[in-house]
């Protein structure tokens, strides 16, 4: 411990963007120290640094985080954008604080960073650091030989016989703040992102806590029939609280508690199936703390020469939703128009770019990282590679989704296509999802000419599952 000089204490800000439910925060407050609040930008440089979408959902709440603290505490949230040693250095010298409080973020980079600032800061000041993100610290749960569970259904199975939910933490109350303005970025600069994104955020979700907790407040009614409806995009049942769980404007303690604590008025199965979504976040975490290269290294090595296709030019009419396969296209313009992605269409927007646009899982997850308001270095690495097939308990390589049939199967009426492909609405139910299928007089008669008004498919999902089954096969990836 360190010897004590003075009695301040630094809280740090990561993906804890809240009051509520934060136990670093609430052990600063405890400890009566002078408290100071900081938070720094630009913290990691690899793959898990914040950019795009998550940026501007960032400085949102950050500056909505800004205005709580003022309000209730008359306290100053500092942010800085720089080398974070000189930060600590810095303040160190300006203060002599002898404490700092983080809540891990089990982001491998984040936890790299932690470890140095540990090591390079040991004689001057104590780092508190505590788990406030999972339910679990992703070494907790581990089998019989003491390894990490690779696959999900044993993991979450002893994980349920091991969870202790504690009752949320509420807003602490700050007795002593550290008065000195030490703030060397204004206030008025968080808030400096491009128009481009604003909409997005300003058209389908408000970042920021008390949003957060107002859809938390609604959970209950937002999961009625999620089990059976949950995969039906059109349905809009799930709970769209994956950004605020990203940014930490929610605990995944406080969310599972509140829907425990109402568990009468939720149907059994919508109960079991919604945690069971939250324990795959829990496995995502536990999957990247045992392989931290788990956002750009293939889990199963055996796909480190598999035999990607660089074409930049599939993967920017991927990317634009003008692949000419409906709903792989609504699925990728919603995710341009709104920052967010049902999960349904998250699979088979990703399965249609590795196994039938034969793209690596790399370039998916970096287009997704870049654009979804709910980007989360585990989840979207998983995801991706679970996808591929190259990940731990991943959907088999052979598992290929017909987009067409998905579709026919997922949005029947064609109601979320039509949502967002407009020049495909006046198509019947059964071309909807197909529309290559009618003759051109037909589809002149709908008010489509394909290559005009809509691509024609940029690719035959037949031929290139074969090729993708031959690839597979031959680079003998399966386990
Ligand atoms: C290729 C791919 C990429 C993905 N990228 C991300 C990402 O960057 N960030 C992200 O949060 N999720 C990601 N997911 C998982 C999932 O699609 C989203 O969490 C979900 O769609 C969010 O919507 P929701 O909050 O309404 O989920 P709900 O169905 O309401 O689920 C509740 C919560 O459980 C968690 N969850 C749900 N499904 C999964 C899952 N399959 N894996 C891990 N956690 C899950 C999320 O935190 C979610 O908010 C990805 C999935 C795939 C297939």
């Amino acid at each position: 411990m360190i010897e004590k000089t003075t009695n301040i204490g630094i809280y740090w800000i990561r993906s804890d963007l809240r009051l509520h439910d934060n136990i670093a925060l609430w052990e600063a407050a405890k400890s009566n120290k002078e408290i100071i609040i900081i938070y720094i930008k630009n913290l990691t440089t690899g793959p898990s640094k914040i950019i795009g979408a998550a940026n501007l959902w960032i400085d949102k709440s950050l500056l909505e985080l800004s205005y709580q603290y003022e309000k209730l505490f008359k306290l100053n949230l500092n942010i800085y954008d720089e080398d974070y040693i000189s930060i600590f250095k810095a303040l160190h010298k300006e203060t002599n604080f002898t404490d700092l409080y983080i809540n891990n973020t089990y982001d491998p980079e984040v936890d790299k960073i932690d470890k140095s600032i540990k090591k390079e800061f040991s004689n001057l000041f104590n780092v508190n650091s505590y788990n406030s993100s999972l339910l679990f610290k992703p070494n907790e749960i581990l089998n019989n030989s003491g390894s990490f569970f690779k696959v999900y259904t044993p993991f979450w199975k002893n994980a349920l016989n091991k969870l202790n939910l504690r009752e949320p933490l509420p807003i602490p109350k700050i007795n002593f703040i550290y008065k000195k303005d030490i703030s060397s970025v204004k206030k008025s600069e968080i808030n400096n992102q491009s128009k481009m994104w604003e909409k997005k955020t300003l058209s389908h979700f408000k970042p920021g806590e008390i949003s957060a907790r107002k859809m938390l407040g609604q959970i209950v009614i937002k999961i009625i029939d999620y089990s059976k409806d949950r995969d039906f995009p059109i349905k809009n049942n799930t709970s769209q609280l994956s950004p605020y769980l990203a940014r930490g404007e929610l605990s995944v303690n406080e969310i599972f508690y509140a829907i425990k604590k109402d568990k009468k008025k939720v149907n059994i199965n919508d109960y079991a199936k919604f945690i069971a979504q939250l324990g795959w976040r829990e496995f995502s975490y536990n999957i990247l703390y045992n392989f931290p290269k788990l956002p750009h290294k293939n889990f199963n090595s055996k796909f480190d020469n598999f035999p990607w296709d660089k074409n930049d030019i599939k993967l920017s009419f991927w990317k634009k939703g003008l692949t000419g396969y409906p709903i792989v296209d609504a699925g990728m313009r919603e995710l341009w128009a709104t920052g967010y992605m049902h999960n349904r269409l998250r699979m088979i927007v990703a399965s249609f770019l590795i196994k039938n646009l034969n793209i690596s899982w790399v370039e998916g997850a970096k287009w997704f990282w870049e654009n979804l308001f709910d980007a989360d270095i585990a989840n979207n690495s998983a995801g991706w590679q679970w996808v591929a097939g190259c990940g731990t308990d991943a959907a088999p390589y052979f598992r290929i989704f017909n987009p067409t049939l998905q579709s026919i199967r997922f949005d029947k009426d064609g109601e979320y296509i039509r949502k967002w492909i407009p020049e495909l609405k006046d198509l019947p139910n059964k071309f909807i999802h197909s529309p290559w299928e009618l003759t051109e007089m037909e589809l002149i008669s709908f008010n489509i000419k394909l290559g005009k008004d809509y691509p024609c498919p940029i690719v035959d999902h037949k031929t290139t599952r074969d090729e993708a089954l031959r690839n597979y096969k031959e680079m003998n990836v399966s386990k």
